[in-house]
C-alpha cells in the first residue's frame, strides 16, 4: 500500500489538492473518500471534476445519490465520471436498488465515492482511498491521506472519528 499525507488551510488548496491528485487517474479508476460532514469531501470532487474539464458546478448529490459527469482526457477524448453520495444509504439492499456494484463495475468510468464507509466491502480493493480528518486545533485546517491498494491487499475497515 501507498501512502501519502497532505495538510490544507482552506478549501482552495483542498480543491487544489484534488485537481493535481487527478492527473493520476484512468479511466476504470475507484475513488473512496472517507470524513465527516464538512471535512472537504466535496470540495477535493471538485478538483478532480475541474481537472478533467467538467463543465456543471459540482455539488454532493446528496439527494440523487449518484451523479453523472462527462469529462475529457488529457489526449482528449471523453470519460464518464461517477460522483456518489452514500450518506442516506443504510443498508445493502439500498446499494443494490441504487446500482451501487453495476456503477463500480463500469471499466471505462471514474468513479468518486462520498462516504464510502457505508459500502466497505463493496468496493472493489484496488482503488484510492481518501481519508479526511479535521484538525484538533485550526478550524480550516485538513489532513488529508491518500491510499492506493491494490487488487490482492485487504482494505482494514477504515472508521472515522473526530
Ligand atoms: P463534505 O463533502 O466532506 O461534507 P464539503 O467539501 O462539502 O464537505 O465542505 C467543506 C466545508 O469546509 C466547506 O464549507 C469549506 O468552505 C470548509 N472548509 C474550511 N477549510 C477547508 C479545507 N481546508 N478544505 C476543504 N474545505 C474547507
Ligand atoms: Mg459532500
Amino acid at each position: 500500500m501507498e501512502r501519502q499525507l497532505h495538510t490544507t488551510h482552506n478549501k482552495t488548496e483542498t480543491e487544489h489538492l484534488g485537481k493535481e491528485f487527478a492527473s493520476r487517474l484512468v479511466p476504470g479508476d475507484i475513488i473512496a473518500l472517507y470524513g465527516d460532514l464538512g471535512a472537504g469531501k466535496t470540495e477535493f470532487v471538485r478538483g478532480v471534476c475541474d481537472y478533467f474539464r467538467v463543465g456543471e458546478i459540482v455539488s454532493s448529490p446528496t439527494f440523487t445519490i449518484i451523479n453523472s459527469y462527462i469529462g475529457v482526457l488529457p489526449n482528449e477524448e471523453e470519460v464518464r465520471i461517477y460522483h456518489l453520495d452514500l450518506y442516506r444509504i443504510n443498508s445493502t439492499r439500498e446499494l443494490e436498488e441504487i446500482g451501487f456494484e453495476e456503477c463500480m463495475a463500469a471499466d471505462d468510468a471514474i468513479k468518486l465515492i462520498e462516504w464510502a464507509d457505508k459500502a466497505q466491502t463493496a468496493i472493489p480493493a484496488a482503488r484510492y482511498s481518501i481519508i479526511f480528518h479535521l484538525d484538533d486545533k485550526e478550524e480550516d485546517t485538513r489532513h488529508i491521506e491518500i491510499r492506493r491498494t491494490e487488487q490482492h491487499e485487504v482494505v482494514e475497515p477504515i472508521i472515522i472519528s473526530s
